[in-house]
């Protein structure tokens, strides 16, 4: 069952054979796209349930509430979510909608972000602004401060305290709240692991911090710092390096106000609460929940202060990944399998037939779980003859396709009668005659980290759930035209997708867990644009979908790299008038035609 009770966290579930939303009136994937594909959009489809989005960020406030009145923790627990995850409107408006009650605030990481920032946080909840910055990008915190929101410019090396000590002296703005990142020696683990550590990008060291400390204070803006921050990286897998972390940022932070820092009162532990894209019980990635995550972030910066006599510091996070990656479900529509070609219908056996034809033809209708293996070997060294008798002209073209299918026949039955065996010779026989499914979409837009990190994205058909179908190996292949485009059979961990017949019967597959970091890192390799998209709302008895958007034009996606719409028309227009034997009624009609593709998106429109 594509092991969706690892990867899903219970949000979707199967019930007869259709892949549901865990939600109130739990309706099918399939229905919700069947009924958008209906307004005549095709190609792939990205789905968003901005509940799953309210539910996380819920999730993290009880849990950490949980934790600190378990650990009589004297500390308030606050969140921002960090625009760089997602910044799409459709995400970030609903879910700012949402924080409001709690104070949910945004992380900024460059300008266009603080902008969006400043503009959706509500005033009140928290801003954080880190990565690295100019005196502009500082200013605009300045103006921020003075609207009266609650930000904090993080600092990530002293040049840039510098500049806040300037403009502060320069401007009559307000001033808005300083942070320090500061640079653990404890670094995190997996892909990421870059951005803590010693030798990692961001952040102040031990002797930089007291020189940032010297700074504020001659200036008299010591009152100013706030928060001290860390970040050991996204995806975080284990709990241990993150609990090392903990304890160095905790005596940090104890020092600091040793030093006078009086007022300093927040820690903020960046983001990096990890999220299950594994397909296969034995390789989960996250070795800790949200619980074990919470208890140990309170317990441990509780237990440092107690230890060194100083108020516990309230806690922010800024988790990302965990808060948006459940909420977006990319469905793609399978174009073609690739050996579609081999079906029995187009056999075109004769009166007569050569003899390894007749036989095979014989296997292929005697096969059974028992002689499969046996049946397969005979198969394959048949066409293997076949083949050297038809490249010495002693059969024909009509006998070698004949040859041809019925020894996929042979195979795909074998395949699916031994399935389940985990002998060498069924593996190799798997990756040898995998089934190619051609997805209508594009990996490099849809799903970049799976090109660029080997990221997994757990996938799975939206239907025949329950079905006696054939099931194939398969790989997926994307429609760009890109050797990379595809995400190849792994005998270790195996995908197998349903027999279907494309020409009479649909059929969808869904990429979950794609909310995180995709959408904006994807690229309009090929020209393909972002996918179409539609909000999924969700009611006690039924569904409504909200922000329906097509995928973009082909005018459009040309204007994006550069050439103008309307030259282009103009150029297109004109080789049409100046073509030879055209009417012009087939002209205007053929110049009709040409408009109606230019306005479609870029991709394919085959499947009805
Ligand atoms: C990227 C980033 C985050 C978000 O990390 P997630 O793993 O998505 O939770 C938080 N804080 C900072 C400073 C970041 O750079």
């Amino acid at each position: 069952m594509y092991a969706i009770d690892i990867w899903s966290d219970e949000n979707f579930f199967i019930d007869k054979g259709l892949v549901k939303v865990n939600h109130k009136s739990s309706p099918s994937l399939l229905e919700i796209t069947q009924a958008i594909r209906k307004r005549n959009i095709r190609g792939p489809l990205v789905l968003r349930f901005p509940h799953l989005i309210e539910q996380q960020i819920q999730k993290v406030y009880q849990n950490f509430n949980r934790a600190i009145e378990e650990n009589s923790y004297k500390g308030k627990f606050q969140a921002v979510f960090p625009l760089k995850v997602n910044q799409y409107a459709n995400v970030i408006k609903p879910m700012m909608e949402y924080g409001k009650k709690m104070a949910y605030g945004l992380e900024a990481g460059s300008k266009a972000e603080l902008i969006l920032a400043i503009a959706h946080t509500p005033l009140g909840s928290p801003i954080t602004v880190n990565g690295f910055k100019d005196q502009e990008m500082i200013t605009l915190g300045f103006i921020a401060a003075q609207m009266g929101h609650n930000i904090t410019l993080i600092i990530e090396g002293l040049g840039e305290l510098e500049w806040i000590i300037e403009v502060a002296q320069k401007s009559h703005l307000k001033i808005p709240q300083v942070g320090l990142r500061v640079r653990l020696h404890s670094s995190g683990g997996g892909a990421w692991a870059k951005s803590g550590g010693m030798d990692a990008k961001f952040g102040l060291n031990a002797t930089e911090i007291l020189e940032a400390i010297d700074l504020l204070q001659k200036s008299f803006l010591l009152e100013k710092l706030h928060m001290i921050h860390f970040h050991i990286g996204s995806q975080m897998e284990e709990i241990a390096p993150l609990k090392k972390a903990l304890r160095e940022a905790g005596n940090l932070y104890a020092e600091l106000k040793k030093l006078g820092a009086n007022s300093l009162c927040a820690i903020n532990i960046g983001g990096g609460l990890a999220v299950e894209y594994a397909q296969d019980p034995n390789r989960r990635i996250r070795n800790y929940s949200l619980e074990e995550f919470c208890n140990d972030v309170v317990f441990l910066i509780g237990d440092i202060m107690d230890a060194k006599g100083v108020q516990h510091p309230d806690i922010y996070t800024e988790s990302g990944r965990y808060i948006v990656a459940h909420h977006a479900v990319l469905i793609t529509p399978v174009l073609e399998l690739f050996s579609q070609d081999y079906q029995e219908k187009h056999l075109r056996l004769k009166e007569s037939n050569p003899p390894l034809v007749e036989e095979l033809s014989e296997l292929n209708s005697l096969i059974n779980p028992k002689n499969c293996i046996e049946y397969m070997h005979d198969a394959l060294d048949h066409l293997e003859s076949l083949f050297t008798l038809f490249d010495l002209g002693y059969i024909d073209l009509v006998d070698r396709s004949n040859a041809e299918i019925l020894a996929h026949q042979i195979i795909k039955k074998t395949l699916s009668l031994s399935m389940g065996e985990a002998n060498l010779e069924f593996k190799r026989l798997q990756e040898r005659h995998q089934e190619r499914y051609l997805l209508n979409s594009s990996f490099f837009q849809s799903i970049p980290d799976y090109w660029g990190l080997g990221q997994n994205f757990p996938v799975m058909p939206l239907h025949y759930l329950n079905s006696e179908k054939t099931l194939h190996p398969a790989s997926l292949c994307d429609i760009t035209c890109d050797s990379d485009g595809e995400i190849a059979f792994n005998s270790d961990a195996p995908l197998y997708l349903h027999d279907i017949d494309l020409d009479t019967e649909e059929y969808f597959l869904a990429f979950f867990n794609i909310g995180a970091y995709q959408e904006t890192l994807g690229m309009q390799h090929n020209l393909f644009s972002k996918p179409n998209e539609a909000t999924v709302i969700i009611s006690d008895n039924n569904y409504e979908i909200i922000l329906l958007e097509e995928s973009k034009s082909l005018l459009k996606v040309i204007e994006s790299v550069g050439y103008s719409a309307n030259e282009t028309l103009k150029k297109l227009e004109k080789k049409l008038e100046d073509s030879d034997f055209i009417t012009e009624k087939e002209k205007d009609d053929t110049l009709r035609q040409l408009k109606y593709y230019l306005h479609q998106n870029s991709y394919l429109r085959t499947t009805n």
